[in-house]
């Protein structure tokens, strides 16, 4: 079973201990790739005896500055969360998401991004990912410890690749309602990679840029239309050609306004 494609992305973590916990829990499920994002007490003795045997994990860990760079090559994000958002997003159960990391990840490299202890990720933080992920707790409570949440879902992880990585997607006896699932997660099967985060960014620019020029968009009275621009394409999930031809149109929309006499010189 090769999860190494998939990361886990902790962002801002606080507590130390959390972190050691994380790859703890990463390690028993199989997983070994960790990017911090601008931990606030790292590296850290604490961190160290709450991994335990994972130190590994630890060791090979990514310390990055921002979400951006820890996300910037993947194919597909699921982002956590522990309640609901201001601007509805796609969002799976904890299934849904470890069967999509799976599937994803055999060609494609994948991220789990988890928040601060306190606050969570922010709006922008989660509108960089393709779906939103929120573990169905008591209502009451909903919050659970983030390394909890790490553990939760690195489980389904797990569970999920012992379904669709050992079992063969062709096996004749699987039950109905494995063979549903087995023809979702062909879905996500495609013959071209992903746009990566990366890509979208640039031609989210790109497409704002334009946007203004042709005064469809106001940058002193936005609205939320790049938001929904933004998750419009997110939620499409193109990959890197239908990406290039979209940055192609806009190029050539660029070339025509530069080519009108009228414009010149705008
Ligand atoms: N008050 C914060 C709670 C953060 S809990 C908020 O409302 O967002 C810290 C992190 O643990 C979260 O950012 C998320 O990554 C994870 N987490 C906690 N509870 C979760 C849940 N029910 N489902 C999914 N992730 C959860």
């Amino acid at each position: 079973m090769d999860l190494s494609r998939i990361r886990i992305v902790l962002v801002a973590t606080s507590h130390p201990g959390n972190i050691g916990a994380t790859a703890r829990a990463m390690k028993n499920m199989g997983l070994s790739s960790l990017y911090l994002v601008n931990p606030k007490d790292y590296p850290s003795g604490v961190a160290l005896g709450r991994a335990a045997s994972a130190l590994d994990v630890l060791d090979n860990a990514n310390v990055v500055e921002n979400l951006e760079s820890a996300i910037a090559d993947c194919g597909l994000v699921i982002g956590t969360s522990a309640r609901s958002r201001s601007i509805p997003w796609p969002v799976v159960d904890p299934d849904e998401c470890a069967e999509k990391l799976v599937t994803v990840s055999k060609e494609n490299e994948v991220a789990l991004v988890f928040g601060r202890e306190d606050r969570g990720l922010s709006n922008e933080e989660l509108q960089l990912c393709h779906f939103h992920v929120q573990i169905p707790t008591n209502e009451e409570y909903t919050s659970l410890n983030v390394a909890a949440a790490v553990m939760v879902l690195s489980y389904e992880i797990r569970k999920a690749a012992l379904r669709y990585i050992d079992e063969p997607v062709s096996d004749n006896s699987q039950t109905a309602s494995d063979s549903e699932k087995n023809e979702d997660s062909l879905e996500d099967i495609w013959d071209q990679p992903l746009a990566t985060v990366d890509d979208m960014e640039r031609f989210l620019d790109h497409l704002e840029t334009v946007l203004v020029r042709l005064k469809f968009h106001d940058p002193d009275n936005p609205r939320q239309l790049m938001p929904r621009l933004r998750r419009l394409y997110t939620r499409i999930k193109p990959d890197k050609m239908e990406i290039n031809i979209l940055r192609g149109i806009l190029t050539s929309t660029q070339y025509q306004l530069d080519k009108k006499p009228e414009n010149k010189g705008k």
